[in-house]
């Protein structure tokens, strides 16, 4: 991996370029993949986390062995959404401004198509494209890839999730045989090997970072509230954090709005991005939040994929993602480029068990935090507030009335003045908090639930085992497995509640599906669950220093 820009063999335009938008030296994803694009041939895989800056890394070589004397499409750029299209022109046009002539158009569904069909005829260079309208514009012969030398495939799970493998077919059946493909993604499921082994010249995979793993800069935390919390717990989050810029996630395009409009019904500077809006209402949206006039961002996973948003705060779980890997995506929002960040998620009691399994996954710990208070809330707008009005710059202007200003605050002391300004400001605040319950989980509920489980180990002990399928109350050696299967031994067991379900969860999670796994025997300190042999080595290693519930798996064969 080079770790200078200037050993990668870029041009001095390019490296100029590079230099005005502030990166001082390639992250390791453009440390390994750049050199590789500029000085060998040959097709490759790439999977990266988000936020390690694949764009530069697959944009800055392409624009390095486009012809511009040659005005025929040289290179396809595919993405999943139009927001992402727009980016990734955004990104090239910046790599490019010191290279003259270079045409970049993108292309997505949503919008005017006459207008992209006039911006092709103009001649692109580049296309960055949404499947869907590439294959519509080739159709209508506005779009030619039949010259292109470079194919690139980016977020390309993101672009089979969303149901654009038609397409794609389409598209890559129709590109030229003598190019150079190249594939981004975060994650490796089944469907973009297939790709990969369809469409692709025997690539070469590069990992950088682990395979699923969570940005390293992010800290996750989770506040446990009641159901019906979950609302009032979001805005106590956001009012605990008067600085907030966040990403807040919802798991439908119903319910992203109806959160989005109950926050500005309350006072907030929020949002909804999702897909009923129109392409129109989604840019002015994202323009607002990008110029940071709106604070919260209330979003569906597709709609914010791939958007590049630096500095957020936060990014927000509203609701957990049905899939463990969006939460990835979900909290790769933030945490961009070496900058810390932090992921919150809003769950209720029984949706601890979710926090275990994406623990397993990121192999990262979630800290449990108490729902601020109306008093600490209070307190820390306080102390913004105050913040704000002592770094406020005076005007001169404001000299010219200070007579009046005198007149009318005459008599009164420093101290009422104080209060009178700050209870201004504040008499909302505190009335809406003077009402507000705890929404902690109260200690008494958690102590009945502590009561339950022991009754529950208790009926264990005592042999009843008939309660969850598999569980044994007693350690001991598990009996035989299915011929073809080996036990699979955890470090953990009934005593931390866990269930067959949960395992099944995991296996998944480390990419082994319910086929694979055969019998579960669940003992007090461990467990042991039957995997196909094909896979036992791999599950070893994905869940050996993994983390689960807290604790450290130690897994092992019984062969
Ligand atoms: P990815 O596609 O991997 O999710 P992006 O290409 O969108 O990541 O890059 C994420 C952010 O990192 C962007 O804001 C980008 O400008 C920034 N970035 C990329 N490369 C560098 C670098 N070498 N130094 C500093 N910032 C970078
Ligand atoms: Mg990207």
């Amino acid at each position: 991996m080079v770790s200078d820009f200037l050993e990668l063999g870029l041009s001095t335009e390019i490296l100029n370029a590079v230099a005005e938008l502030g990166f001082e030296k390639p992250t390791p994803v453009q440390g390994t993949v750049i050199p590789k694009l500029l000085v060998e041939d040959g097709d490759i895989v790439c999977l990266a986390q988000t936020g390690t800056g694949k764009t530069a890394a697959f944009g800055l070589p392409a624009l390095e062995y486009l012809d511009r004397t040659n005005p025929r499409t040289q290179i396809l750029i595919l993405c999943p959404t139009r927001e992402l299209c727009r980016q990734i022109s955004q990104d090239l046009t910046n790599y490019s401004k010191y290279l003259d002539g270079i045409r970049i158009v993108s292309v997505y569904g949503g919008a005017n198509i006459t207008g992209q069909m006039k911006d092709l005829k103009r001649g692109a260079h580049i296309i960055v494209a949404t499947p869907g309208r590439l294959l519509d514009l080739m159709k209508r012969e506005a779009a030619d890839i039949s010259d292109i030398r470079t194919l690139i495939l980016d977020e390309a799970d993101e672009m089979l999730n969303m149901g654009f493998k038609d397409e794609l077919d389409a598209i890559l059946a129709q590109a030229p045989e003598q190019r150079r493909s190249l594939l981004f993604s975060a994650t490796l499921p089944k469907e973009v090997e297939e790709i990969a082994r369809s469409y692709m010249k025997n690539p070469e995979v590069v990992t950088v970072g682990q395979r699923n793993a969570g940005s390293d800069n992010v800290e996750h935390y989770y506040y446990m509230v009641k159901e019906e919390d979950r609302y009032s717990a979001l805005k106590r989050i956001a009012d605990f954090n008067p600085d907030i810029y966040a990403i807040v996630f919802c798991k439908t395009r119903e319910e992203t709005q109806k959160i989005a409009d109950a926050l500005q019904k309350d006072g907030y500077d929020a949002d909804a991005l999702h897909g009923d809006l129109s392409q129109a209402q989604r840019d002015h949206v994202m323009e607002r939040f990008k110029r940071h006039a709106l604070h919260m961002l209330v979003a569906t996973d597709v709609a914010a994929r791939g958007i590049d948003v630096s500095d957020l705060t936060h990014v927000i779980n509203y609701n957990l993602p049905q899939e463990i890997e969006l939460y990835t995506h979900r909290s790769g929002r933030t945490g961009r480029a070496d900058k810390k960040g932090v992921s919150i998620a809003i769950i209720n009691q029984r949706e601890r068990g979710k926090i275990r399994r994406i623990e397993a996954v990121i192999k990262k710990q979630f800290t449990r935090l108490p729902v601020p208070g109306a008093r600490e809330i209070c307190e820390r707008q306080l102390v913004h507030l105050i913040n704000g009005i002592n770094n406020v710059d005076v005007r001169d202007d404001i000299y010219s009335f200070m007579p009046v200003i005198n007149e009318l605050w005459d008599g009164i002391s420093r101290e009422d003045l104080v209060k009178k300004i700050l209870s201004y400001e504040f008499n909302r605040f505190f009335d809406y908090y003077r009402k507000a319950k705890d929404l902690n989980i109260p200690e008494k509920e958690k102590k009945d639930r502590r009561k339950s489980s022991v009754r529950d180990s208790e009926d264990a002990a005592s042999g009843d085992n008939t309660a969850v399928k598999g569980r044994k109350a007693n350690d001991g050696n598990p009996g035989d497995c299915e011929k073809g299967y080996v036990w699979l031994r955890l470090n953990m067991g009934y005593k931390n509640r866990v269930i067959p379900r949960d395992i099944i969860s995991i296996m998944k999670a480390c990419g082994i599906g319910k086929k694979a796994v055969g019998k579960i025997e669940i003992f007090n300190e461990f467990l042991y669950v039957a995997l196909k042999e094909s896979v036992a080595d791999y599950a070893k290693s994905q869940l050996n220093g993994a983390t689960y519930d807290r604790r450290r798996l130690s897994a092992s064969l019984l062969r």
